[in-house]
């Protein structure tokens, strides 16, 4: 199944993706997960689930981010070729950072370049939707059973910033450093593979597979999860590829995999 979460007739809600007529639709809406419901109480806003409803082009829709993670934990260095290209040794265990849910951009939204920052880049990634309360996760216990599905991801870093600060919360957390979107599926199949592949003004930058990760996603859940108790609507973002490289304003960053969609965003000046 996939699902997106969108503004419809002024309230937020969860629609079903299905494909109709070659492309993405949203057919019907459908409850919003409990992590979601608590997100509007806190910001104060309800949605009550309409019952009428005509099918939509998912691209005709006014997106939002899918998920409302109490936490974006990202592993960095994830990938051969990217740890060389930015001159790093392969880390021995999975490194980890987190990017503030005052990050989150929805699909289409624009990724803004911070006057802090000279350079900004793109960082294309397949993202870990939770879907239930997980707590040192075990070998013997289905990985999958945790998860809730897939989404794409663009890890927006201001690289001079994550040289020059120790920590990197500021180079991967201002505002609208993490697009996400455009569906959550938990129709791939992550024993077969799956290309995800990143383009700025239609030219192809990045392109890898998933079986190219150095920590895989079952061993990047018992990792994690040792660490933090990770909630439903938690988001991991897995590494990205090599080819990552600077945005400017006026450009347009797609990320995408075959089965997920295509997350695309802006980008502009502050
Ligand atoms: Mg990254």
């Amino acid at each position: 199944m996939k699902y997106c979460r969108f503004v419809h007739d002024g309230q937020v809600q969860y629609g079903a993706v299905e494909e109709r007529g070659g492309r993405p639709q949203i057919v019907s809406l459908i409850d919003a997960p409990e992590e979601d419901l608590r997100y509007r109480a806190e910001h104060g806003s309800a949605s009550p689930l309409s019952a009428k409803f005509e099918a939509i082009p998912l691209s005709a829709a006014d997106l939002l981010a899918p998920v409302t993670p109490s936490k974006i934990v990202c592993v960095g260095r994830n990938y051969r070729e990217h740890v060389a290209e930015l001159g790093n040794e392969i880390p021995a265990e999975p490194l980890l950072f987190f990017k503030p849910p005052s990050s989150l951009q929805r699909p289409g939204g624009e990724v803004v370049l911070p006057a802090l920052s000279e350079r900004v880049d793109f960082e294309g990634e397949l993202a870990l939707v939770i879907g239930r309360r997980t707590r040192n996760l075990r070998p013997e216990e289905d990985w999958r059973e945790v998860l809730r599905g897939f989404t794409l991801a663009n890890d927006i870093s201001a690289r001079d910033l994550q040289k020059k600060d120790v920590q990197w919360a500021r180079a991967k957390g201002f505002d609208t450093f993490c697009p996400v979107g455009p569906v959550v599926s938990d129709e791939l199949d992550l024993d077969v593979g799956v290309n995800l592949s990143t383009r700025v003004n239609g030219e192809l930058r990045q392109q890898a597979s998933t079986n190219d990760l150095i920590f895989s996603v079952p061993f990047l859940l018992r990792h994690i999860s040792a660490a933090f108790t990770l909630e439903p609507g938690d988001l991991v973002l897995t590494g990205t590829p090599s080819g990552v490289g600077p945005l400017k304003p006026g450009d347009r960053v797609e990320v995408s995999i075959a089965g997920i969609g295509v997350l695309a965003n802006t980008v502009e000046a502050e």
